[in-house]
């Protein structure tokens, strides 16, 4: 796994043009959805495209992440369902994942040896960059090993998940 800092994390997405956020039941762990937010509308200001991708089962709860997401102000149409915007990650600059694991495993798609074998995903490794906010190196739900987590265009900002977005905040805000 390689490291990256908030500081180079937020300069890369704030100079995209296009960031793809993929929540998962870590951010509603860390209740990271305000400061999400908070940094999407700071891209926005800068010009960057900013959508969210949301797997059916992302969470602990069919909705999960929509009523989190609801709650903390983001508009429905910047919200996105998996089959909707898969297709987008070939052309997504930054896919920011936060605090999911097993709906983003390539291996569900490649290892049929995998207890996810068979689940759709989010196609995030298809994204120019991945940067991956977690804590450490644990696994998901699942149990299961994520080889996003170790490919070449993949990043991790470990950290919990508001203080790492509250980081990305202040990256960006640095900016000017
Ligand atoms: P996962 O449980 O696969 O991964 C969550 C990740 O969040 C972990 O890898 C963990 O890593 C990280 N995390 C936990 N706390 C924090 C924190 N405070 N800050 C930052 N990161 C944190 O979640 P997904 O949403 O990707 O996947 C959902 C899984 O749950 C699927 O396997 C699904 O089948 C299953 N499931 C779904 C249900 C549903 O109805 N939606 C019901 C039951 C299960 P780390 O510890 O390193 O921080």
């Amino acid at each position: 796994m390689k490291e990256i800092q908030a500081q180079d994390a937020g300069i890369l997405m704030a100079f995209a043009n296009q960031v793809v956020i993929i929540p998962g039941y870590g951010m509603a762990v860390a209740q990271a959805q305000h400061k999400i937010w908070e940094l999407t509308q700071l891209l926005n200001d800068k010009g960057v495209s900013v959508k969210f991708a949301i797997h059916p089962v992302a969470g602990r709860m069919p909705g999960h992440m929509n009523v989190l997401l609801a709650e903390a102000g983001v508009p429905y149409d910047m919200i996105y369902d998996m089959e909707d915007i898969n297709a987008n990650f070939k052309t997504t600059t930054v896919a920011l994942v936060i605090g999911a694991n097993d709906v983003v495993n390539p291996s569900a798609k490649t290892d049929t040896n995998s207890p996810l074998y068979g689940m759709p995903i989010l196609d995030a490794i298809d994204s120019d960059n991945v940067i991956v906010i977690k804590r450490g190196r644990g696994a998901g739900f699942s149990g299961v090993e994520n080889p996003l987590f170790f490919a070449d265009n993949t990043k991790m900002l470990f950290g919990d998940g508001q203080k790492a977005a509250n980081e990305l905040i202040q990256a960006v805000k640095e900016l000017g």
